[in-house]
């Protein structure tokens, strides 16, 4: 029906300008945006935005559909209306008998009126509301939201006046204590990224205080004995929030994590480590950043594939320790002669070299294991991170 509609009208464009249909091209107008608040209700803005309308479009058909319409109240009033009272203190318990007054005063004045009103109003309700000191405390409220496809987490709030100038002091402390330590002309991070670098430095700095007055842990990642070990993995933690090996790392070299909670294949609880001690953990994420892969040259078999090989084998004192480990997938691992006089690993500058029997030195530089950290930061790929632990 409305697509015919639609056609109708697109045929006057063409045919039908006379004066004598602008009456009711105006009372057109009033149904068709009656006729989008009810077909948007219950729709978020994104959808609306999905659709086809712009974004200010968007913005007030769903405050329009999300809000009482006085029926007689013409919808570029009403729009108006609802504009002013976004202004409204949340804490108003006058919203409605305000709209109320300005629906009323509609019907008999300009859309400018009618704006005035509304916002004249409303302006005498908050300056009311303004009165009251401990207005902004009631007001007070922080959320942090849940996970999104990247982990991250959205939060919003609102802080009374102390609050924000004890924050603000902390931000503005930790800006310029990073600023202090940084070339300008090579920083690359936007405004917003700084600011948002502080705020992570105060809660970094909150972290330390704590842990040297209370010793309390805050943050628990829980690990299965064998979490394969590739960049999807998440790791459950203690404040419901699940970090992957770039977090975990990130916050356990500044202590933040307190314990790593290691459980067998049957979920019961095997080791609850300090973070800083977790050595076979810790290993196992070093071998992860620094080889990658297996070992073998020409080889792309991923970290989660791989067993952690004694270079300097066991039975003959090899520690188990991050400079005589290294990865290596079941099928080479067997091709591996302990006894040195054939095919076996050694260590070099810290990484492993194949070396065959009759004395040839071979890395793997298959194209998987130039991705790893070790690698990256041997050879040098500025645009990456590396991900080794020291
Ligand atoms: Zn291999």
């Amino acid at each position: 029906m409305i697509a015919q509609a639609t056609q109708i009208l697109e045929q006057a464009l063409v045919d039908d300008h006379s004066f004598e249909s602008f009456g009711d091209l105006l009372r057109l107008k009033e149904v068709v945006a009656r006729l989008e608040t009810r077909m948007a209700a219950g729709k978020s803005r994104r959808e609306l935005e999905k659709a086809g309308a712009s974004a200010s479009e968007g913005y007030r058909i769903e405050r329009r559909a999300n809000n009482w319409w006085n029926p007689d109240v013409p919808v570029e009033h009403q729009d108006l209306i609802l504009g002013a009272l976004d202004k409204l203190s949340p804490s108003s318990e006058r919203r409605t008998e305000i709209y109320q007054l300005a629906a009323a005063a509609a019907l008999k004045s300009t859309p400018r009126q009618t704006h005035e009103y509304t916002k004249k109003l409303v302006r005498q309700e908050n300056e009311e509301l303004a009165q009251d000191p401990f207005e902004a405390y009631r007001q007070r409220r922080f959320s942090l939201g849940n996970q999104d496809e990247h982990g991250g987490c959205k939060f919003n709030g609102y802080a009374p006046a102390a609050t924000a100038a004890l924050f603000k002091a902390l931000i503005d402390q930790a800006f310029r204590t990073d600023q202090a330590t940084r070339d300008e002309d090579e920083d690359r991070r936007t405004i917003t990224q700084r600011e948002a670098d502080a705020f992570e430095q105060v809660l970094r700095w909150a972290s330390s205080d704590r842990r040297s007055h209370t010793g309390h842990c805050s943050l628990i990642v829980s690990v299965t004995e064998w979490d394969e070990f590739d960049w999807q993995v998440k790791f459950g933690t203690n404040v419901g929030l699940d970090l992957n090996l770039m977090d975990v790392d990130y916050l356990s070299g500044d202590k933040v994590i307190d314990y790593i909670q290691v459980h067998d294949h049957n979920g019961a609880v095997k080791a609850l480590v300090t973070a800083s001690r977790s050595a076979n953990f810790h290993q196992r994420l070093s071998l992860f950043g620094r080889d990658g892969v297996c070992q073998h040259p020409g080889c792309n078999v991923p970290a989660s594939r791989c067993d952690a090989h004694h270079v300097v084998p066991w039975s003959r004192g090899g520690p188990t320790s991050i400079d005589n480990l290294a990865l290596l997938c079941p099928k080479h691992h067997r091709l591996i002669d302990d006894s040195w006089l054939e095919d076996h690993l050694e260590m070099e500058l810290g990484r492993a070299v194949m070396v065959q029997a009759d004395g040839t030195r071979k890395r793997n530089e298959s194209p998987a294991a130039q991705q790893a950290g070790g690698w990256q930061v041997v050879y040098g790929h500025p645009t990456r991170i590396a991900f080794t632990l020291s």
